[in-house]
């Protein structure tokens, strides 16, 4: 085994791999698109983002509740939304279990204060994840945005 699981809920575990340390959210049941698994809070809310936070409208970004969501990986093709007003993580795809699951990062985030490289293994990957501010707009047409974003997108 090169995974060690932690449940986090009835329905997700975090994987920690043995190796590298690298923490991953996993589905521990099968979802079917617009399933709701799991609903979040502040646990604190920030005027400015920081690299675990996550932007729920213009000017908030908060720091999620419960705890391990901040083990949720991004990927360009992603199987989760983070829906900022509902403030509920809703399935985009049929999710099998055990599958990670995986969440665009500019859905919510405008800027973010530290770009990365992404590795999601796509052939959709966009290869440099930043905010939507430095997004070529036209590349986010197949996205779920988050109101907030598409708001800023067309001001
Ligand atoms: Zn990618």
């Amino acid at each position: 085994m090169t995974h060690k699981i932690h449940k986090t809920s009835d329905c997700t575990e975090v994987w920690e791999c043995l190796q590298t340390q690298h923490k991953s959210l996993h589905a521990s049941i099968v979802f079917r698109p617009g399933d709701i698994i799991i609903r979040f809070s502040a646990k604190e809310i920030l005027t400015q983002p920081n690299y675990l936070s996550l932007q729920i409208d213009r000017d908030r970004h908060i720091v999620l509740e419960p705890d391990f969501l901040q083990f949720t990986n991004h990927s360009c093709e992603p199987n989760i939304y983070f829906d900022p007003k509902a403030m509920e993580i809703i399935a985009l795809n049929p999710i099998q279990k055990q599958e990670e699951l995986t969440f665009f990062y500019p859905s919510t985030e405008w800027i973010m204060n530290r770009g990365f490289a992404c590795l999601c293994g796509s052939s959709q990957c966009l290869k440099k994840i930043q905010g939507v501010a430095q997004i070529n707009p036209n590349i986010l047409y197949k996205y779920r945005l988050s109101e907030h974003i598409k708001e800023l997108l067309a001001s």
